[in-house]
């Protein structure tokens, strides 16, 4: 059975084919293509909704075509388009939705419309098989902070979720304060090598709540302060630099870490994936290994390239409905904001 996914909901266009077969639940990725917009957005600091969408315009119709041209495969072979009907921005969403149903008519094609969320999280699928069910999955992007209890496909509880910023935020937000470019996770990232996480002091927010939510805002405006009191930003060398990126690193991945293992505890469920942009961060995933050892918790990680926005995870998930036994609605719509819970 081949798919062909569709991504537009952000600012990412990309498209991807994955062949996979009804029976085994097994499959394998055919070719797959992302055009990132993020220098186009970098100089207004932050993506730009019309922006997005004409860009979303231009460059998904001729990817379409050069991915299916990558698998040697015309249309007639396609048996399935699967595309993120949301959550979103609406005129992005608008751009992917809408060329897959014409596709769909044009060639006779069912379209599945995907929850971008649902993409990400069963990601690490790609790699080779989903986790035994249930799982807990921790979804951190730049929109989304939430650990989620997986039962089944289609079958999702929220059991912990950011009460303010989500975790990607706080990296592009501190970022921001540092004078980097968006977006700030990948460049606070970089920097914090070789810093000393406990130099400012930061805080670890909401570490010894007793429950599975997270808060990220009162972090940034710590850091805000942290550089007011050491000078502003100007005064600052490059260790200062380093040990400042160090120490929102270290005190985001530290948050993250402790509660998707505690949360994999309390529910009785220990295998953990982590999927969305932030969990291409490294030492989030060394730190994760780590604890998870010493608990017993198994942890399965998307590829790298799989925890950004990417076609792959929603073809992906087209193909688990499909064999989870369900088929493409009649009747659907784009859906700007569309809750994961079921
Ligand atoms: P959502 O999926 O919630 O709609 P999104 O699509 O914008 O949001 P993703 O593309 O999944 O989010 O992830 C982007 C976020 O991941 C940004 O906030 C970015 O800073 C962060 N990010 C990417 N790479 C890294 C990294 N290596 N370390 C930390 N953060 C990272
Ligand atoms: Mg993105
Ligand atoms: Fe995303």
């Amino acid at each position: 059975m081949i798919i062909v996914g569709i991504e537009t909901s952000c600012d990412e266009t990309a498209v991807a084919i994955y062949e996979g077969d009804v029976a085994t639940g097994k499959g394998e990725l055919l070719a797959e293509q992302v055009a990132s917009q993020i220098e186009t957005h970098a100089r207004f600091g932050g993506v730009v909704p019309e922006v997005a969408s004409r860009e979303h315009l231009l460059a998904l119709p001729p990817m379409v075509e050069s991915v299916l041209a990558e698998a040697s495969l015309p249309w007639s072979r396609v048996d399935y388009i699967a595309v993120t009907a949301g959550p979103g921005l609406m005129g992005a969403l608008l751009v992917g939705t809408s060329y897959a149903r014409a596709a769909g008519l044009v060639h006779n094609i069912p379209v599945l419309p995907v929850h971008h969320m649902e993409g990400h999280l069963l990601a690490p699928g790609l790699a080779g098989a989903l986790p035994e069910f249930p799982f807990i999955t921790l979804l951190v992007s730049g929109g989304h902070t939430m650990l989620v209890r997986v039962d089944g496909i289609g079958s999702y509880s929220v059991i912990g979720e950011t009460v303010d910023d989500a975790a990607g935020e706080c990296f592009d937000k501190s970022a921001r304060l540092l004078g980097l470019p968006y977006p700030g996770g990948p460049e606070v990232a970089l920097l914090a090598k070789g810093g000393d996480r406990k130099r400012f002091g930061l805080p670890r927010p909401m570490l010894n709540r007793d429950n599975l939510d997270f808060s990220f805002s009162g972090l940034k405006t710590a850091v805000m302060y942290a550089v007011k009191n050491a000078g502003g930003i100007e005064s600052f060398d490059l260790q200062a630099m380093k040990d400042m990126a160090a120490g929102i690193e270290g005190s985001i991945c530290e948050v993250l870490v402790k509660k998707s293992v505690r949360a994999c505890l309390r529910e009785d469920a220990p295998r953990l994936v982590i999927a969305g942009g932030v969990a291409a961060n490294q030492t989030l995933r060394s730190m994760l290994f780590k604890l998870a050892e010493s608990k017993g918790v198994e942890v399965h990680l998307p590829h790298p390239k799989h925890c950004t926005d990417n076609a792959a995870m929603i073809a992906y998930a087209g193909f688990q409905h499909l064999f989870a036994g369900r088929n493409a609605p009649e009747e659907w719509d784009a859906t700007p904001r569309w809750t994961l819970q079921t």
